[in-house]
């Protein structure tokens, strides 16, 4: 008898939805979606070790780009929100760019990454997690986690400001995802709105979220203000509606976070709708964004 597989997220029983090959050599490895948070990830990941041992940088080429890109919102979020001196950790932070980055920014930030010597932020590094920052950033990361909740729950002993980008699964085709990257086999771990704020809920947070790729838990209330780090007008006057959208989660009633998920679920998927079109339109929406940052 197959047992059933339980939502990472949530702990309810999972739908099977398609299958993929994994690094073009592990066939009809199968894809569980959550029928109540709506989180994705393959079967049990026996193949992750072997992943990385492959050149990550051959099939991220826009690392660099990606990274200036987080390093300015960083710097917004900062500016708004917190105060210039704060201590700021890189979670799983690589070769240590964003580190870098930052520091010739001048703010207090540190780099740690089990796997990577972290090259560029050298002086930086820091080997084991053993005090408390005010915040902590982490690109491109979650979506590499195998048990997510656990790994999450212990970023969160270290920080009560935790800011992530990860992308946000679509409503449509989740098939043929760009994110899946079955070739490379190390995305693990898909979100959706929902399964982030169940989560937020969990670590008793508040949870802000551009319903896309930028997301932040945390303890303070930013209430509206903040749409403030949008990185420029692409969403406040070109689509003309607000990607980053207030979602406040604290609550200890699961009955409170059920009205709660449903009602945010259907104004995420909302909001998704007008991105989703322009990623059909096959614009990339990571590259829309830079381009526009940059002024293109
Ligand atoms: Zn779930």
């Amino acid at each position: 008898m197959q047992s059933k597989t339980l939502c990472k997220i949530c702990n309810t029983p999972c739908k099977h939805v398609f299958n993929k090959i994994i690094m073009t050599k592990y066939h009809n490895i199968k894809y569980y979606k959550c029928p109540n948070c709506g989180f994705l990830s393959p079967e049990t990941p026996f193949w992750v070790e072997e992943s990385y041992q492959k050149e990550a940088i051959s099939i991220d080429p826009d690392r660099l780009k990606r990274n200036i890109y987080v390093k300015n919102l960083i710097m917004k979020l900062i500016k708004n929100f917190y105060t210039d001196d704060i201590s700021i950790l890189d979670f799983a932070g690589g070769e240590g760019l964003l580190t870098r980055f930052l520091r010739d920014e001048n703010y207090n930030i540190f780099n740690y990454d089990k796997y990577s010597e972290s090259l560029y932020s050298y002086e930086y590094n820091i080997k084991d997690l053993n005090k408390n920052y005010d915040l902590i950033i982490s690109s491109e990361v979650l979506e590499h986690f195998s048990a997510p909740d656990e790994e999450l729950g212990k970023i969160l002993q270290y920080t009560d400001n935790y800011f992530f980008t990860t992308c946000i699964q679509p409503e449509n085709d989740l098939e043929n995802w760009f994110y899946l990257i079955p070739d490379n086999g190390q995305h693990i771990s898909f979100y959706t709105t929902n399964s982030l704020a169940y989560l937020a809920e969990k670590y008793n947070m508040n949870f802000y979220s551009d319903l896309w790729w930028c997301h932040l838990f945390t303890k303070k209330d930013l209430g509206d203000d903040f749409t403030i780090i949008l990185p420029d007008q692409i969403v406040r006057q070109k689509l003309e509606f607000k990607i980053f959208h207030r979602m406040s989660f604290v609550s200890n009633s699961n009955n409170a976070l059920k009205k709660n998920l449903s009602k945010t679920g259907r104004k995420s998927f909302k909001k998704y709708r007008i991105l989703n079109s322009l990623y059909q339109r096959g614009i990339n929406l990571l590259d829309f964004e830079w381009r526009n940052l940059y002024g293109e």
